[in-house]
């Protein structure tokens, strides 16, 4: 299991700079706590902020562990983790189903329109969480 010391941090400014476009939608000083998820094959960590995918190597930035980013990944992780689980769900070669190992496809017709449905509505980036409830 992964503790937040563990966790890279980033500014999104880092990477959103290449992005002319997005530049003005985005607050500078926001610093965005990656979350750690297997829902993205090969990038392990994942900007809900930017919607940026980085691996193990190389993601984000390295910052003091503080009681405000600690919380703020809370809260991301919480409200990011429908979208999280369809999108894991869907990209995956076999999931849990009722205590059964299957493949996504042969998940119950429902099941796998609830997903998809969240899937297609994606998740809404260039929002603070502390402004997402
Ligand atoms: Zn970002």
């Amino acid at each position: 299991m992964k503790t937040l010391k563990d966790i890279e941090e980033h500014d999104c400014l880092n990477h959103v700079d290449r992005d002319l476009l997005k530049q003005e939608a985005i607050n500078r000083n926001y610093e965005v706590p990656l979350i750690y998820t297997f829902s993205w094959n090969y990038y392990e960590y994942w900007c809900p902020y930017c919607d940026t995918h980085e691996g193990m190597m190389g993601a984000g930035e390295n910052v003091e562990e503080t009681k405000e980013l600690k919380k703020r990944l809370k809260l991301f992780e919480e409200v990011t983790k429908d979208y999280i689980h369809a999108m894991g769900v869907l990209g995956c070669f076999s999931t849990k189903w009722k205590e059964e190992q299957i493949k996504p496809e042969d998940l119950p017709k429902e099941e796998k329109d609830r997903l998809q449905t969240i899937r297609d509505k994606g998740w809404e980036l260039n929002k603070k969480v502390e402004d997402l409830k």
